[in-house]
């Protein structure tokens, strides 16, 4: 019995989302908990699974307010460090009419990118049924080390890697730097969760069958999700391959849709294991995963948004 069933390490920081305007016109904003890896464990925690959270926020108010939105939602933070120098990270997300998000953000540096390779607990990570982490860590050192050095230990302790690149490119020094990073971790995964744009930023090819060819010769990973927004989503496993619509929802704001999906289908591994998920396995997969993300999209913020179990099962039921 491992203490975790999955710990994820990355960025933490605070999403401002647009509210309105002021009484005196000025823009409002909504300082919403956030970052990938611990939306994915907010989803993870609503149904039931026991999580840790490895990365750095700043010794600031921001800091203070993450760390209770961990404790909230029921995330170890054994593993959180506070950063007396730089501050909390910040990202401000600019919301489209349809519900697309680009982002300005406030960290050159940013108390995430902080983390030294001797601040990943591996008794953490070795307790631990899987270690998931994106490429926002890799971005920069020494954040990129201390990713490597997780990655690293899972891998010895034989915790299963899940991967989900989250490309931000104006976090990148270059596109290049992002591709090779990213490339390093497509050889150190089990899982892969990729979005249609970074398929086709890896593959160099919009068309959908070329690029997840190109994906398998250049992952070690045995399960490929592709995510593709209101077209729904895809898995690829061994010799199967389903895919499964979106659900028909009225979105306003789709922060977190990714890393709802990657919880709901890291449930589903846990709880079949990867070698045993079949094609109709992999089906309830994607569509209890849809059906999440789908209701996280009409919600604002993610972290503290999460849908309960009994919420999705209404929908998929719908
Ligand atoms: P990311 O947030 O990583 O960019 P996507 O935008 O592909 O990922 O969304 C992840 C999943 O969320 C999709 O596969 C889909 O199930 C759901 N989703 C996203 N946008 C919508 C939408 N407009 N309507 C219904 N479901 C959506």
């Amino acid at each position: 019995m491992k203490q975790y069933d999955v710990t994820a390490l990355g960025e933490l920081l605070i999403d401002f989302t647009s509210c309105g305007v002021s009484g005196r016109g000025n823009p409002l904003m909504e300082a919403n908990p956030g970052g990938a890896p611990c939306n994915v464990l907010a989803m993870l925690a609503r149904l039931g699974r026991s999580t840790a959270f490895i990365g750095k926020v700043g010794r600031d108010s921001f800091g203070d307010q993450l760390q209770a939105a961990l404790k909230e939602a029921g995330i170890h933070t054994e593993g959180l460090q506070r950063d007396a120098d730089v501050p909390t990270t910040l990202a401000f997300v600019h919301t489209g009419e349809g519900g697309e998000r680009s982002f300005t953000f406030y960290r050159r540096p940013g108390a995430d990118m902080m983390l030294h390779p001797e601040e990943t607990p591996q008794g953490v990570i070795a307790a631990s049924r899987v270690l998931h982490f994106g490429s926002l860590s890799m971005t920069d050192e020494p954040c990129r080390s201390a990713t490597k050095t997780a990655v690293a230990a899972a891998e010895e302790a034989g915790v299963l890697r899940s991967f989900d690149p989250n490309l931000r490119p104006a976090l990148w020094h270059s596109m290049e730097d992002a591709r090779a990073q990213i490339s390093w971790a497509l050889a150190h995964c089990d899982v892969l969760k990729v979005a249609d744009n970074e398929l086709a930023f890896l593959s160099g090819t919009e068309n959908e069958d070329g690029g997840l060819a190109w994906l398998r010769k250049n992952t070690t990973a045995r399960l490929i999700l592709l995510t593709k927004g209101a077209a729904g989503s895809r898995a690829l496993m061994d010799d199967k391959d389903v895919a499964e619509p979106a659900f028909s929802v009225v979105p306003v704001d789709t922060t977190g849709a990714g890393d709802t999906f990657c919880a709901c289908a890291l449930h589903h591994v846990l709880e079949k294991g990867l070698g045993m998920l079949n094609e109709a396995g992999l089906r309830r997969m994607l569509r209890f995963a849809n059906a999440a993300a789908a209701l996280v999209t009409t919600r604002w913020g993610a972290l503290r948004s999460m849908p309960s179990p009994q919420e999705i099962d209404s929908l998929l039921r719908a």
